[in-house]
């Protein structure tokens, strides 16, 4: 396994995949690398011949007042998970390697599926997402780009920008990873403090009672509502509870799926979760 820093390092590495048509798989991750992003790497094995993971803290993503600074950088811990896994080679770039040579004029906005969810509570974090998303598959030039479904309205955003600027590569999304307890993997569940960190389960305690409830026929704006009050009672503070169209468009009718969308603060850190629900009727 290769560790390149520079872009240019990174273009001579793939070269000679390049030239013998391998299909090079790329994985981009912020690091602090965990179960979720090690599936997306054997997901890339199974069908590249060679494995590109990115590790970059984008700063462009984050918020003033978000954990950009303290967003945890392990890539010596990160380098040997990333070897058992079989990643051929590891792009990590500064910020003065992505972002430094020119000041940067353009913006990448993809509309409608980002006004609201994240969307709304992150302003300007998709754009940032798909502009570094966009830079780093110019760099890699892969031909699947993998991304974990834990970041749904995310992985959404991407399969649009893919469509409608005909980048040329296949975008492949990943089932949620999660923690025996439910939790879904997130390098930011290590902010959480021991108590923090039993409450958390309780999203997807509370997705899957709400999948159950929906199947005995509640109304949906109720059992949205019961997850609020639910979470809200053991300390979280909800920053919304959704449902949509797995397009993400608003909901027409009741007996589609759908899929439930959580984002709640426990303390002074961020969760996001989701579940599809398939009604099978
Ligand atoms: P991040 O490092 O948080 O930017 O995540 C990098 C990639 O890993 C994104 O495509 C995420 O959706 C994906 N990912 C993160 N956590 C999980 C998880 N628990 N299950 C599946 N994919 C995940």
């Amino acid at each position: 396994m290769k560790t390149e820093t520079t872009i240019q390092g990174l273009t001579a590495s793939l070269a000679p995949a390049r030239t013998t048509k391998k299909l090079i798989g790329f994985v981009p991750t912020m690091g602090n690398l965990h179960e979720g992003h090690l599936t997306l790497v054997r997901a890339a094995k199974k069908i590249c011949d060679v494995v590109v993971v990115s590790i970059f803290v984008n700063p462009i993503q984050f918020g003033a007042g978000e954990d950009f600074d303290s967003y945890p950088r392990t890539l010596e811990q990160d380098s040997r998970l990333l070897a058992d896994v079989g990643c051929d080679i590891i792009f990590a770039p500064s910020v003065e390697q992505m972002y430094g040579k020119h000041p940067r004029l353009t913006n990448i906005s993809v509309s409608q599926i980002t006004n609201d969810l994240c969307g709304e509570s992150r302003p300007g974090h998709f754009d940032g997402v798909a502009v570094v998303v966009t830079k780093l598959f110019n760099i890699v030039q892969p031909d699947y780009a993998f991304f974990g479904q834990k970041d749904y309205q995310q992985l959404a955003v991407i399969r649009q920008l893919v469509q409608d600027l005909n980048i040329p590569l296949e975008v492949i999304g990943v089932p949620i990873v999660r923690a025996a307890d439910g939790l879904a993997l997130s390098s930011r569940n290590g902010y959480l403090s021991e108590e923090e960190r039993i409450a958390a389960p309780t999203i997807y305690q509370l997705l899957k009672q709400a999948e159950a409830a929906l199947g005995e026929g509640q109304a949906l704006s109720q059992v949205l509502a019961n997850i609020s009050i639910e979470l809200t009672q053991v300390g979280f503070v909800v920053d919304y509870v959704e449902a949509r169209q797995p397009n993400l468009q608003p909901i027409e009718q009741f007996d589609r799926d759908l899929v439930l969308f959580v984002a709640a603060k426990l303390g002074s850190t961020r969760l996001i979760d989701n579940l599809q629900i398939d009604f099978k009727i």
